[in-house]
């Protein structure tokens, strides 16, 4: 299964200049809002919310209401006891009454914000278990002053699942050689082990299917009477009455449609969470690739399989947005293009497509992000990921450029350029380019990296399995990489300078080769998708480029830097590696692939990676970064009617995640 999302690269300091594309009225937005642990938490505007019509807005309210109906299902998807757990910590939170300066109370309100980031007990990024800092005797004596009724009935597990590192103690492991199934602490499965659910799926796969479902993506597996069955995310089924809620909203919004055929991709939606039939989402998600002409658009579904060890059940999520009419001219351009960026790609040519279809590209203004995509949340999305649908209908790629101009804003003079790059002169190409050049890195890493290419027939869309998601992710960058140093940017009128890849390049081997270490704890293996496939890329150039020098890690001072010394041999080796990524990816060839995953992409250097910890810790910049949500809030007027829809951009962070949990908590017991 192909997994298309782009995250952003870890705090790194984006370009300054990027002011006169915000709205004047968020110019003044303090952005940050909270920082503890290793996260800081931003929020965003929604420049030109208010110029939409009411139509407009009332469907964007309704989308809003549809998304934050979800949270919980996310919750329960990840552990099996979170929501028992959320309503436990809230309820000791929003109960305590000694002093605020207890060390024990500001330890508990720091892994209440954790968990609320993480949608549960584990990092979102690291799939580690929140550490708690606080005694267990502060834990017990804070449940004792509870009333009877607010202590849960599974408290006994929750206080294990706390406070025993070794119970549920990694969300998803993917280490090489055990049971996949067993070792994941989320609740996709139950009972059941990674070889009896592979057994299971290769019996009913059908591999001659060329437009097979994606099996098990709405799916929890288990047993019954000794047999193992699905059990189906839909009304009715599991998490009725969060899928009811959705719907509810759903219907309310398909009110406001814009066009006829907006209105029938949200109805088909509604129809598949009534059905739970994977042949409805495929006809949904058809026709949702398919609406190009309306403004709001929106994901709501069960959507990115990477929190499933064996890559098949996907996490519910929601993204609310509207289309940004000038940035999107930059998308379409490109899009325009995609045949020419197809057929000069140097893979194999048996392995591209003749005719790339309907890659349709925009910039977007994201309106609410929920599920999946929240607090932490993507800056690029390219769906549906049926490979087939793809193929036969093309896909929607989006760049959502409010949020990275947040983070680009809430990042100046966080210190992180003058500390890993000695360059004065690279220091002001990045003051110059590194914004724009990242987000063309996103726009062709989303509409033409993961749309391009084919499979040769006959060829397993999951044939490279556990590594399938950090190939993938590795031949979109490079499809990126590649392309940012071409020419036809500049004749495109994309780019005005023939060195500003060069700040792309620059960026991108720091962070792959050094700074991205900065999330991983000593002793740890990198481990998440996207990590490891900037690793993987930028180690086998070090290494492949070692002989001509082309890139080298240098030490001064004690400290180790990036210095690239030939960039026009280094676009060839991303071009090198492409062709190979492609290959394996064409023939499914998973040896190869998993050769490459586990020689290049998963091992840290001890050495390298301390300096990079202690370099980082004289900084203020936190490894990890999301969002609270701004508030929409509908004006009505004596017949109860909606007249406006205003919002606004003053929630903080823990007092959002509490009236969420009071207002939009449909399976909490
Ligand atoms: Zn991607």
């Amino acid at each position: 299964m192909a997994l298309f999302r782009t995250i952003a690269a870890a705090g790194v300091a984006l370009a300054i200049g990027t002011s006169a594309l915000m709205a004047k009225d968020t110019k003044k937005m303090n952005y940050i809002v909270d920082r503890f642990a290793d996260i800081e938490v931003l929020r965003y505007p929604v420049p030109g919310f208010e110029e939409l019509s009411l139509n407009q807005k009332k469907l964007v309210y309704y989308l809003t209401e549809a998304a934050l109906a979800g949270r919980d299902i996310l919750w329960d998807q990840n552990n099996r006891y979170n929501l028992d757990l959320r309503k436990l910590l809230e309820n000791i939170y929003s109960n305590y009454d000694g002093a605020k300066d207890n060390p024990d109370f500001k330890a508990f309100e720091t892994y209440l914000k954790q968990v609320e980031f993480g949608n549960g007990v584990h990092h979102h990024y690291s799939m580690d278990k929140f550490v708690p800092e606080f005694s267990e005797e502060f834990f017990d004596a804070q449940v004792s002053k509870l009333p009877a009724l607010k202590r849960p009935a599974t408290l006994d597990s929750l206080r294990r699942l706390v406070f025993d590192p070794a119970f549920m103690a990694k969300k998803v492991n993917q280490a090489e050689g055990q049971d996949l199934i067993a070792t994941s602490a989320t609740n996709l499965y139950e009972g059941v082990t990674q070889k009896e659910v592979e057994d299971f799926y290769a019996a009913i796969k059908d591999t001659t299917d060329v437009t097979p479902i994606s099996y098990g993506l709405n799916r929890r597996v288990t047993k019954e009477n000794g047999k193992v069955v699905e059990q189906t995310y839909k009304m009715g089924g599991l998490y009725s009455p969060a899928i009811e809620r959705i719907v509810a909203n759903l219907n309310q919004a398909a009110m406001y449609a814009e066009n006829d055929k907006q209105r029938r991709v949200i109805k088909s939606l509604i129809k598949y969470y009534m059905t739970g039939d994977l042949k409805d989402f495929d006809d949904y998600s058809i026709l949702w690739v398919d609406d190009t002409d309306s403004r709001v658009d929106f994901i709501n579904g069960f959507i990115e399989s990477y929190d499933d060890p064996l890559g098949m059940t996907a996490n519910w999520e929601s993204i609310v947005n509207f289309k940004n009419l000038d940035a999107s001219h930059r998308t379409e351009v490109i899009s325009g293009n995609a045949q020419w960026f197809e057929d000069h790609s140097p893979v194999d040519p048996r392995f591209r497509k003749e005719k790339v279809k309907g890659v349709t590209a925009k910039v977007i203004t994201a309106a609410i992000l929920a599920g999946d995509s929240y607090p932490a949340t993507p800056i690029g999305i390219n769906l549906p990921n049926a490979n087939w649908i793809r193929a036969a209908h093309g896909s929607k790629s989006v760049t959502l450029e409010n949020i990275t101009q947040a983070y680009d804003e809430a990042s100046h003079g966080n210190g992180f350029n003058e500390e890993f790059v000695p360059d004065a002169s690279m220091r002001k190409l990045l003051d110059d380019y590194l914004f724009i050049t990242d987000n063309l890195h996103t726009d062709l890493h989303e509409c033409l990296g993961h749309a391009s290419g084919q499979l040769l027939p006959g060829v397993d869309p999951d044939a490279l399995k556990a590594h399938g998601s950090t190939l993938e992710e590795a031949r979109a960058d490079l499809f990126a990489l590649y392309y940012l140093a071409d020419d036809k940017l500049i004749e495109l009128g994309l780019l005005d300078n023939p060195d500003a890849y060069k700040a792309q390049y620059y960026k991108y081997l720091l962070n792959g080769l050094m700074t991205q270490l900065m999330r991983i704890e000593p002793g740890k293996d990198v481990e998440e998708a996207h990590m490891r496939n900037r690793k993987l890329i930028c180690e086998w150039v070090l290494e492949k480029g070692a002989s001509d020098k082309v890139v080298e890690l240098v030490k001064e001072g004690g400290k180790t830097y990036v210095k690239v010394n030939d960039y026009p041999r280094l676009r060839e080796l991303f071009g090198e590696l492409l062709a190979e990524i492609q290959r394996i990816k064409s023939e499914g060839d998973y040896e190869a692939g998993r050769d490459l995953v586990e020689k290049y992409a998963v091992k840290v250097d001890p050495e390298l990676h301390k300096e990079v910890l202690d370099r980082y810790s004289h900084l203020s910049i936190a490894p990890y970064r999301g969002f609270v949500n701004p508030v929409y809030t509908p004006v009505k007027n004596s017949r109860g009617e909606i007249i406006d829809v205003t919002v606004s951009y003053d929630e903080d962070y823990i007092p959002q995640m509490l009236r969420y949990s009071r207002d939009y908590s449909p399976l909490t017991r």
